[in-house]
């Protein structure tokens, strides 16, 4: 299943229990600051939240219905940021089955954003035409209440590509010269073990058209102790530009622990780039979203893309509007660096490709042109001469 054990034991290429378990200080930081035991494996189940303090005992029936439907899966990590005690505990907001998800929406779908209406051939995703998603694994060490493949991933999901399957993919992206870059994902593909990825890897150096691989993963947060030199070096391309984006949503996951995995891919020359999903009762509001901002940029991970929520199914009440996403973005123009900045975007559901969706700055009547500051006051551009210069007849 993931890093900590689960399908790990029986599919050789993901890693393995024993693997993670010979890592040193593998180990992560008991909870200290309340009365339950240190948790030291994956919670997976609504009965293993409950013994850990997670979830109320009376919950546990609803919740393995949601469980039976969606994945479950809290690493240590994750899990030892809880507070048991704060009912919007912005971590437990994530990763917390909740019954609500039982609720899906008229609106929500099982495949938000039309990845199978775009898939040539499995484990690929062809919706540019200079970049494919190559979808290796649908395995992931947590499994995030909102996510929107959350049909897809998981023991009840899709499966990791076998060997037949991952040929006819790369055989795809090797018949395409206009395939510049390729975006690993899944799943989360650094729950993969090092010897699978640099075999990937090696199959991609092969493909001399392709000049970039980007890497998504929630693994440095997550699953931190598993991110090792080993690891970090299998992903390396002696010929292409590696790329690896971190998801994170809240600054709280940017441990030490996190940012120690973080620098040691950074230092290893591989850029790193933040992407976000707003969400509600995480970072829906400006200081819980500067924070993040802020934290990504001093792990020096550069913020990317802050993602409108999708229909997916059950995750109704984690969706923002539109307009509480582009007043966030107000919020981080005027006060935050630029630095700290993300592109707010939609992926129009159905597939129909990913926008920015604002806020504008400017506005025209075809002539005239009305520009916002990041305070919210408004500038004609070009600015008009002031009436002192207009008088003097100063140009
Ligand atoms: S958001 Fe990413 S890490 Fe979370 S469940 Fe979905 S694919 Fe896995």
């Amino acid at each position: 299943m993931d890093a900590a054990g689960g399908d790990a034991v029986t599919t050789p290429f993901l890693r393995s229990a024993a693997y993670i378990a010979a890592i040193p200080n593998s180990g992560h930081m008991p909870r200290t600051s309340n009365p339950w035991p240190p948790i030291t494996k994956t919670l997976r189940k609504p009965h293993e939240l409950a013994r850990a303090g997670l979830i109320a005992p009376g919950n546990i029936a609803v919740l393995e219905r949601v469980a039976a439907q969606y994945a479950v899966a809290i690493t240590p990590a994750m899990a030892e940021l809880i507070d048991p005690d704060d009912p919007a505990d912005p971590i437990a907001r994530q990763f917390l089955p909740q019954a609500v998800e039982l609720d899906m929406q008229p609106d929500e779908h099982a495949d938000p954003v039309g990845d199978h209406t775009h898939s040539p051939v499995e484990g690929i995703v062809h919706r540019y035409p200079d970049r494919v998603l190559l979808k290796v694994t649908h395995t992931c060490a947590v499994y995030c209440r909102f996510c929107f493949r959350r049909e897809m991933v998981g023991p009840q999901g899709l499966k990791t590509l076998a060997p037949k399957a991952l040929d006819a993919a790369l055989a795809y992206i090797a018949g395409r010269p206009e395939i510049w870059e390729v975006i690993i994902t899944g799943g989360d593909p650094l729950v993969l073990s090092p010897r699978r990825l640099r075999g990937l890897m090696d199959r991609l150096v092969a493909i001399d058209h392709v000049k970039v691989v980007r890497f998504h993963t929630r693994i440095p947060t997550v699953a931190p102790e598993t991110v090792t030199d080993e690891l970090v070096a299998a992903l390396k391309s002696p010929t292409q530009a590696v790329y690896v984006a971190l998801h994170a949503n809240h600054a709280r996951e940017l441990t030490p622990a996190a940012r120690a995995a973080c620098a040691r891919i950074v230092d290893a020359g591989l850029p790193m780039l933040g992407q976000t999903v707003l969400l509600r009762g995480v970072n829906d509001d400006p200081d819980s979203l500067q924070a993040l901002m802020r934290a990504l940029v001093e792990t020096r991970i550069k913020p990317y893309y802050l993602h409108q929520g999708d229909f997916a199914p059950g995750t109704g009440h984690l969706r923002t509007t539109i307009a509480e996403g582009q007043a966030l973005m107000r919020t981080l123009r005027g006060d935050v660096s630029g630095l700290c900045q993300p592109t707010y975007v939609l992926d129009i559901p159905e597939g129909h490709g990913k926008v920015p969706i604002g806020p504008s700055y400017l506005e025209s009547d075809g002539g005239d042109v009305c520009v916002e500051s990041p305070w919210g006051t408004r500038h004609a551009y070009p600015p008009k001469p002031s009436a002192a210069a207009a008088e003097s007849g100063d140009d």
